[in-house]
């Protein structure tokens, strides 16, 4: 059955698949427990969860926006057998929508981490390196670039360059500097947290609101400030963001839209972050 996408007054969010991988259930929740987060998380034996890297697709009455690009299709094969567990499909499904890679209009990095960047850049028919999205503007802040130019010893293990080269040479990229309206419904904010130069997408029109914080909030388990990764290189702040971002978002009666998460596609927060209203995945 195709997922209903999540209506935001003139606009749809639509979940793609960027492909499933398996992390270790200890990474994900960082500073918690095992004996606590498992019971609001599944695990299998050997300690992993199973994740989605699934991208959103906005539709606004004039443009056709991706938020990330999944795992795309470069993964080598001893990098599919250690983690990856489904294929990247992305194509297809926006074929099956009626939409061609070559019809969306901008695409939005929430940071360059392998798992958000991977399908920026495609292997062709050919075998060779392309853009997977052509006329499409790649909107990212320009501090992750900065880092994505020169990465840390930590970041150079997930900033791949077989994700950059070809979109810097061949691609259109535009770097953000805090925040920017992209078109009425949709802008982006710096966050930092997770990565320097981590940004977060609002989508809002008629009166409602949508929030993708991106790897600030990666599942619905991770509803309180506290529950941090060890993933973020910045968790202090992802914390601080939390606070904020939720505080400000709970206002407005937003959605907070997920892109690792396997069985919620958004949900809404109440008081102390519980969780009041969900958009289950299909
Ligand atoms: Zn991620």
């Amino acid at each position: 059955m195709a997922e209903i996408p999540l209506c935001i007054g003139d606009c749809e969010i639509h979940w793609l698949s960027g492909g499933d991988f398996r992390l270790d259930g200890g990474a994900m929740f960082g500073p918690v427990p095992k004996t606590i987060w498992q019971n609001k998380f599944p695990v299998a034996v050997d300690n992993t969860l199973s994740l989605c890297n699934d991208p959103l697709l906005i539709r606004t009455p004039s443009l056709n926006i991706l938020v990330d690009s999944g795992l795309g299709n470069k993964l080598t094969p001893k990098q599919q057998s250690v983690f990856a567990t489904t294929e990247w499909i992305l194509l297809s499904q926006l074929a099956h929508l009626g939409i061609s890679r070559q019809d969306i209009d901008l695409v939005i990095l929430t940071h360059c981490d392998f798992d958000h960047a991977g399908g920026v850049v495609m292997l062709g028919e050919d075998g060779r390196e392309e853009v997977t999205f052509p006329d499409a503007i790649h909107m990212v802040q320009e501090r992750e670039w900065q880092d994505v130019a020169s990465p840390c010893r930590r970041a150079q293990e997930s900033y791949w360059p077989i994700n950059f080269n070809e979109l810097k040479s061949n691609g259109r990229i535009q770097l953000v500097h805090g925040g920017r309206e992209l078109c009425p419904e949709v802008r982006v904010r710096h966050t930092g947290g997770h990565t320097r130069g981590h940004q977060l997408v609002e989508i809002s029109s008629q009166g409602e609101t949508a929030v993708h914080l991106g790897d600030l909030f990666p599942t619905h388990a991770h509803a309180n400030p506290l529950w941090v990764m060890a993933y973020d290189n910045f968790p202090l702040e992802v914390i601080a963001c939390k606070q904020r971002y939720f505080a400000e978002y709970r206002q407005r009666d937003a959605w907070f839209t997920f892109y690792h998460d396997p069985l919620v596609r958004a949900c809404k927060l109440g008081d102390k972050e519980m969780i009041t209203d969900r958009w289950p995945r299909l």
